[in-house]
Formats: structure tokens, sequence, C-alpha cells
């Protein structure tokens, strides 16, 4: 089975047998990408995770006059 990046465009054939062809065949709609763009995009979520937790804890004002 020969598939398309969405990202890059590039062609690849995957085996017709695997969970992904199926996945594909499955989805009119089907999404591919290789490996290089999967990767890419996985560094880029988990680096926007990494700074998403990055998380100041708003120091509680105690001005309570009693
Ligand atoms: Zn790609």
């Amino acid at each position: 089975m020969r598939v398309k990046c969405v990202i890059c465009d590039k062609i690849e054939g995957i085996e017709d047998e695997s969970l992904e062809a199926k996945r594909l065949r499955n989805r009119p709609i089907h999404t591919y990408m290789c490996k290089d763009c999967s990767i890419r995009i996985s560094e880029k979520t988990k680096a926007r995770i990494g700074t998403g937790n990055f998380r100041f804890y708003r120091a509680r004002s105690e001005k309570d006059d009693w």
C-alpha cells in the first residue's frame, strides 16, 4: 500500500497487513505521517507539554489584618 505523508508529501510504502494500513483503509480521509514527521511532531508536542507544565504558583497574599 502506498501512502503519502500529509506533512512533507513523501510517498512511502507500508505493509498491506500492517495495523497502519488497516487503519488508513477504514478511514476515507486518511492522514498518514511518515516516521520523520511523526518524530518531529511528537518532539514538538513534548516540548509544548514541557513548557505547559511550567506553572507559577500564585503567592497567596496574606494581608489579613486581624
Ligand atoms: Zn513526512
